[in-house]
């Protein structure tokens, strides 16, 4: 059986950054990677403008014992026309453009006012409380470099550079099967003997965090033909990655190995030395990858955390693996055996760092238990028994 870290290698080896490419538009733009360098399309601001609230001056002028005479206004949007003379201010709010003949700003806590009479309380000196033109960026500069992962800030610059649209990389395509005939959709009865299909709502919202456009391919009971019908009609839709949920371990209604392999797909591994998540298999067909998830709702979700996530950022050409983090467990740990352990745990900030308390009911059918965690624990395989303050390892849930 192979380790987690020879699994990952094996599911991540060879997978090249996906080589298509199409625009998008700001507000679709979160977590997707870029093509190219993109370039500034204009200057901001294109104009010096005042950092500060308060009035536009010549610093030379200001002398505490001086009253100025305030000629006007520039507001954000809405200029000062005519140009500033010795003795001369200027009311200025943020973000409007100095006047010609202006160099600082005073802000207003520092003047005293009475009617056109401005006299500031300091002294001042060229450029306070100014912002310079091109103070962020120049036309022609790179915003963000080809191959970055778009996010709020870098999406914000992008649309401040003059951009609606930029050219990203395609998202890969994932579809996600669900089998098992006790299964039935959300919202519909739910007979004796029967559950709900919850995984693929845990599963699609991880695939597309890391940057999937997913498909819901839908429910099918455990009967071959069934299975091997969905799985030509999912892999006559051009995906990049299938993933099965359920039927991955040994049993006798476990059909997903004997269909896959009976579609064509070649399966590399068919499991992995985890604990949850030991049924998991990963094969390819063609162009497509695919990996078989175990049902189990823990199960899939850890898995697809280790093996679909990072999967689908290889396609978007980020090397970066899982960052583990470390920390100190709250509680004494039994020894491990041969398999790694993800143990849904919770985090506490301390002075010391990361807190880590592995939640008590340990079992992989149990979503209330994952849902209250915000790590997975690491448990080496084979490792020692632990005690309260020993440092660990895990991984910080999103
Ligand atoms: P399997 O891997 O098909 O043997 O399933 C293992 C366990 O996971 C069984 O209790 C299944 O009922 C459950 N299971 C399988 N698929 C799903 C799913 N899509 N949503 C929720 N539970 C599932
Ligand atoms: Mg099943």
């Amino acid at each position: 059986m192979l380790s987690v870290d020879e699994a990952i290698a094996a599911v991540l080896s060879d997978v090249e950054p996906l080589r298509e490419f199409e625009t998008v538009e700001l507000r679709s733009l979160a977590g997707r990677m870029t093509a190219t360098d993109i370039i500034a399309q204009r200057t901001q601001p294109d104009f010096a403008s005042s950092a500060m609230d308060g009035y536009a001056v010549r610093a030379a002028d200001v002398t505490p014992t001086r009253a100025l005479r305030l000629v006007g206004e520039s507001a954000a949007g809405c200029r000062f026309h005519g140009k500033l003379c010795g003795g001369e201010c200027v009311r200025i709010f943020t973000g409007a453009p100095i006047p010609d003949g202006a160099d600082a700003v005073v802000i207003q806590e520092d003047v005293d006012r009475s009617g056109d009479a401005v006299r500031s309380l300091i002294h001042t000196m060229p450029g306070r409380h100014v912002r310079p033109r091109g103070n962020d960026f120049h036309l022609g500069d790179v915003l963000v470099p080809a191959g970055t992962r778009l996010g709020a800030a870098s999406i914000a610059l992008v649309a401040s550079g003059g951009h609606p649209m930029v050219n990203v990389r395609r998202r890969p395509r994932v579809g996600i099967l669900s089998t098992g005939d006790e299964l039935v959709l959300p919202g519909r009865p739910v007979g004796p003997d029967q559950i709900v299909a919850s995984n693929i709502y845990g599963i699609a919202v991880l695939a597309e965090q890391a940057g999937a456009q997913v498909f819901d391919l839908g429910l099918v009971g455990d009967r071959m033909d069934d299975l091997t019908r969905a799985l030509d009609d999912a892999l006559a839709t051009r995906l990049d990655i299938l993933v099965t949920i359920g039927g991955a371990s040994v049993g006798d209604r476990d059909l997903i190995a004997p269909a896959l392999r009976d579609r064509g797909v070649s399966l590399d591994f068919m499991k992995v030395a985890m604990r949850p998540g030991k049924p998991l298999m990963a094969g390819h067909t063609g162009e497509t990858r695919v990996l078989g998830l175990p049902g189990n709702p823990a199960s899939s979700l850890v898995t697809a955390t280790l093996f679909l996530a990072p999967l689908i950022r290889a396609m978007h050409g980020e090397a970066r693996g899982l960052q583990r983090q470390t920390g100190r467990l709250s509680q004494d740990l039994p020894a491990n055996d041969h398999r790694t352990e993800f143990m849904r745990a919770r985090l506490h900030a301390s002075k010391d760092g990361w807190i880590v308390t592995p939640l008590p009911r340990q079992d992989s059918s149990l979503l209330s238990i994952f849902a209250q965690a915000d790590a997975l624990l690491v448990r080496p395989s084979n490792a020692e028994a632990a005690i309260a303050g020993d440092v660990c390892e895990f991984l910080p849930l999103a």
